[in-house]
């Protein structure tokens, strides 16, 4: 595995292997990295001969009073779990050469990023699209490889593909979870080992909506209700949003027709942490 931090070089290395014929896959990350991470890997595997992982802390798309500085980097446990995975081509750019001082140009979301992480996080989505289309710029992948932990982001990201004529194809993860239900995320570690464990109530919360779906609950405002509760009753625990949305369009769902895709989204204050997670529901 080579480690890449001058993007220029990474994007010389990206043509080279294009010249060659080699298929191209990425993934993008903030490091830390974790099993849903490597299963991102495994999938980019799968689709292409040449992996590309990032890692990169994007100070564009965290707000003001958010985790940045703090934010874990634990650079050398990152590169040997890269390495096991199969990683072809670590990239990790410096702040520095992705922003120099005279960077000026950036990417507006539309009504998408406007709802749920777009509104409790100002700028967030504006960050992610405009580091993503540098990041394609520079490892010029055929497939890049997003988590549905974070769907609105997978969505945004799928909209700036088809709206920029980008010629790549994504690659949807299914969400990693801990044995108690709990979607695997870098912030994990933030949790003492209680409200860790405790966690697990958010993943509850998404079964057992899906479980009042199946009995043909149509109302979606009382399942939200009922899982806000459950989630609340948990000392500790605050939900910021539960909400039902279409899970293409992810506007706001008030009651279920039969035959759609609905996805609950919910972000959840445990202390100084913030969780998310969602789960996509048929009805
Ligand atoms: P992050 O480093 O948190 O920005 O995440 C990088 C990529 O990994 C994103 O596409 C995430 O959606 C994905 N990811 C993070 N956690 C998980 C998980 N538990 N399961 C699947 N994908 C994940």
């Amino acid at each position: 595995m080579q480690i890449i931090t001058d993007p220029g070089q990474m994007q010389a290395i990206a043509e080279k292997l294009r010249l060659n014929r080699q298929l191209i896959g990425v993934v993008m990350t903030m490091g830390a990295l974790h099993e849903g991470h490597l299963s991102l890997v495994k999938l980019a595997r799968k689709s292409a001969g040449t992996v590309i992982l990032t890692i990169f802390v994007n100070p564009r798309q965290f707000g003001p009073t958010e985790d940045l500085l703090r934010y874990p980097r634990p650079f050398e446990q990152d590169v040997a779990l890269a390495k096991s995975a199969g990683v072809d081509y670590l990239f990790s750019p410096e702040a520095g050469s992705i922003y120099p001082e005279h960077f000026q140009t950036t990417l507006e979301c539309g009504t998408l990023a406007a709802r749920f992480e777009g509104e409790q996080r100002p700028g967030h989505f504006n960050g992610v699209v405009t580091v993503v289309t540098k990041l394609f710029n520079i490892t010029k992948p055929h497939t890049a490889i997003f988590g549905e932990k974070d769907a609105q982001q997978l969505a945004v990201i799928r909209q700036l593909i088809a709206d920029l004529n980008m010629d790549i194809s994504i690659v949807a993860a299914p969400i990693v979870r801990e044995e108690n239900g709990l979607a695997v995320s870098s912030r994990n570690i933030y949790l003492s080992s209680q409200e860790r464990s405790a966690a697990g109530i958010i993943y509850q919360g998404i079964c057992h909506a899906e479980k009042r779906i199946a009995e043909h609950e149509n109302n979606l405002q009382t399942i939200v209700k009922e899982v806000k509760e459950m989630i609340s009753s948990t000392p500790g625990f605050h939900p910021a949003y539960v909400s039902f949305v279409d899970d293409t369009t992810f506007q706001p769902a008030e009651t279920a027709d039969a035959g759609k895709e609905y996805r609950l989204l919910l972000a959840v204050h445990v202390g100084k942490v913030r969780l998310i997670d969602n789960g996509k529901i048929r009805t």
